[in-house]
């Protein structure tokens, strides 16, 4: 079945769904989408949104520049930073005329709370700035654009499973797309696409990120020749619960929750005075490793999988129950800790994709020299580049919001001018031989244990702490582990929801953003942001100050550079 709209946009997370909304301001717009887009993954979405509102504390955007530059170890591109931080105060003050449900202050202005790595005056003291609708903010935003998407009369493929990008030379023509309920498959005709598919912390073993979360985008894409940017660093989040990785956010500690030992211990006085549990992320991941390596986490055994104490006992139950009460479910429901009453326990979990779809500041895909015409990205699956070696805390909700709603009003002029590109021959015959090959007569190997090694090699290998010879082993476990993966058959051919399908073209996108992920590690010998190795622990500015452009061809990893836009701030060590 072939359908035929102006603007297709893949995901209907945060920035799939603002994208839409602008672009159909215009242009006939569908949003195709594996999930229903109220279960998206930015519904999971807890702390708040960043925005220099100013309501308690005296703020400014150039601020907000300033710590996303630094929170990043200065491979953030500035220019973008700045439109980042500029462009989030009137993107938030937007969902709030939207009817976003926002947290209030006393005298009804949107209330704001500390985060990691926010500050007044370029790094004097910490400042109020995540914007929030209590511990629930990401699920505000989804139910606000969904809906305002729905009045716009935007068109939703629910449930389609995006499985390839139709590109003639370096043109976008449409998508292939899956249908679960069916098995049928669709080709959507397009002049614009926009891919908005999120995050990939599923290669990880422990991951604060849904089952949905598989990269797909962003290995499509890679696949049909385009390079991925910065996939090295990938955001460790201190707090996740143990053994399970569910978030519990930062929001804990903006509240006063503090981070101990198995001593008591207020152990970040040593590795950030100034802001204490209130450092970015990838100095307390490293700081609770640290200790864990010193035989202070609580079991005090040396394992990489102890865990330390988040106390929030002492802020009182009405704290808890009215500024994270989600979270107060969460514990009761997973620990059978009452976190008015207990400390939580605690261990760094794998959080964001800082590298991604490399994009320009209107959602254009382009790697610097060539540009894909009509092909946009945004969202978590994208690389503006904003977050840089490490992104802050309530950035990422700014980044869809700001750059969703860029790349939409960039889709919504640029589909006026242009015609409806021709399908080229043979569109659907990737994801065709594909499919016949899984379904090819002779029994294989099961998905199930190559998931589980990837999930575990990744997480051993490419986690917190790096050196080459563990990076060196991820990779060739990887490597075995797609040839092992050319081995497997469907066991249900049913049409259906194939969950089994399902399950092996994830894993397919997994296997394949994971070799891009542990080259490009092994490939930068210095330490920045989350990419943090024992071998090289410096920062290495005159060798490293660069993008990396990882492509992907037959399987092989090859690597190139961009250069860093440093135009406002020269880079500068980074203490807190
Ligand atoms: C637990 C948790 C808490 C967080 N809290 C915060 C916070 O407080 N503040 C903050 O700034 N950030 C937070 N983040 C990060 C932030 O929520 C995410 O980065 C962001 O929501 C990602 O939004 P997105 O629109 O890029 O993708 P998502 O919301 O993940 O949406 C992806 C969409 O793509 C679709 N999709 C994927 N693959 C395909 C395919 N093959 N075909 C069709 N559709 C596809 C999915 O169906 C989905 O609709 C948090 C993250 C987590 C995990």
């Amino acid at each position: 079945m072939v359908h035929e709209f102006d603007a297709v946009i893949v995901g209907a997370g945060g920035a799939g769904l603002y994208a839409a909304l602008e672009a159909s301001k215009t242009a006939k717009t569908a949003v195709v989408s594996k999930l229903y887009p109220s279960r998206s993954h930015t519904g999971a979405a807890q702390g708040g949104i960043g925005a220099a509102l100013g309501n308690l504390d005296e703020d400014k955007p150039e601020w907000h520049a300033f710590d996303t530059v630094k929170g990043g170890d200065y491979l953030v591109d500035q220019n973008a930073a700045m439109i980042l931080a500029e462009e989030a105060v009137r993107s938030v003050y937007n969902l709030e005329h939207m009817g976003l449900p926002f947290s209030r202050t006393e005298d009804g202005t949107i209330a704001q709370r500390r985060f990691g790595g926010h500050t007044r005056n370029l790094g004097e003291a910490p400042v109020r700035r995540s914007c929030y609708a209590a511990d629930r903010t990401g699920h505000m935003i989804l139910q606000t654009l969904y809906q305002q998407c729905i009045k716009n009369d935007v068109e939703f493929y629910d449930e389609f499973q995006t499985v390839d990008v139709i590109l003639d030379g370096n043109k976008v023509a449409g998508i292939i797309a899956l249908e679960l309920k069916t098995g049928q498959v669709h080709v959507f005709r397009a002049k614009a696409v926009l891919f908005a598919t999120g995050g990939f912390g599923r290669m990880f073993k422990v991951t604060s990120n849904a089952l949905a979360n598989t990269g797909d985008g962003p290995a499509l894409l890679a696949r049909a020749g385009i390079p991925l940017m910065d996939m090295e660093f990938f955001q460790f989040h201190p707090t996740g619960i143990l053994d399970m990785g569910i978030l519990i956010t930062e929001g804990v500690r903006g509240e006063g929750g503090i981070l101990r030992n198995r001593d008591g211990e207020r152990f970040m006085e040593r590795y950030a005075p100034t802001l204490l549990d209130l450092a970015p992320r990838d100095m307390v991941s490293r700081a609770i490793m640290t200790e864990i390596a010193r035989g202070k986490g609580i079991r005090g055994d040396k394992k990489i999988d102890d865990y330390v104490y988040l106390d929030a006992t002492h802020l009182g139950r009405e704290v808890v129950e009215s500024k994270i009460p989600d979270i107060a479910d969460f514990c009761r429901t997973y620990l059978n800790v009452d976190p008015a009453e207990k400390p939580m326990p605690v261990q760094p979990t794998a959080h964001y994709a800082m590298g991604g779809i490399p994009t320009d500041v209107h959602g254009r895909v382009t790697d610097g020299t060539t540009t894909w015409e009509g092909l946009y990205a945004a969202g978590e699956c994208a690389c503006v580049s904003v977050h840089g070696a490490n992104r802050l805390g309530t950035n990422s909700l700014v980044d869809l919001i700001v750059f969703g709603r860029r790349a939409g009003q960039h889709i919504a002029q640029y589909v006026k001018d242009v015609s409806m590109p021709q399908l080229p021959d043979g569109a659907d015959e990737r994801f065709r031989s594909f499919y016949d090959r899984l379904t090819s007569p002779g029994s294989g190997a099961h998905p199930g244990p190559i998931y589980q090694e990837m999930q575990e090699t990744m997480m051993t290998n490419v986690g917190v702490y790096r050196q080459a010879g563990k990076m060196q082993q991820a990779v060739e476990d990887i490597a075995r582990l797609r040839n092992q993966f050319g081995e497997l058959r469907l066991e249900d051919e049913s049409p259906s929801f194939n969950s089994d399908l399902l399950g092996i073209l994830e894993l397919q996108n997994l296997l394949d953003i994971s070799a891009v992920t542990a080259v490009s590690a092994l490939n930068r010998t210095e330490s920045r942001g989350a990419h943090s190795r024992e071998d090289f622990p410096d920062r290495d500015d005159p060798n490293w100050l660069k993008h990396t452009l990882a492509e992907l061809r037959d399987g092989q990893v090859s690597i190139r550079y961009k250069d860093v836009d440093v135009s406002i701030w020269k880079p500068k060590p980074r203490t807190y």
